[in-house]
């Protein structure tokens, strides 16, 4: 894919704060390949998540709704600096 191509690629996903609380807003959000980035509670166990812009609640997206140049560029971000929900 070129990237140009990457950059137009949009995701529809449901604000549900599934992998924190469950305590999603519940609206509907358009996400960008920016938007998505790497969560983890452990080395072993990592997800895709974005945080919803109207309530702050992060969200994990399951893998098969990512294609594999969003997930590579999640990965990308999150080997440059480890990521924490808390200091955000
Ligand atoms: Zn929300």
């Amino acid at each position: 894919m070129n990237p140009n191509k990457e950059r137009e690629w949009t995701l529809t996903e449901c604000c549900t704060g599934k992998g924190e609380n469950y305590k999603g807003c519940g609206k509907v959000l358009l996400l960008s390949v920016d938007d998505i980035f790497i969560s983890k509670s452990n080395l072993q166990e990592f997800s895709y998540t974005f945080r919803c812009p109207h309530c702050g609640v992060f969200t994990s997206i399951p893998n098969w709704h990512l294609p594999k140049f969003v997930r590579r560029k999640a990965i990308e971000k999150f080997n440059v600096r480890s990521f924490s929900h808390t200091k955000v």
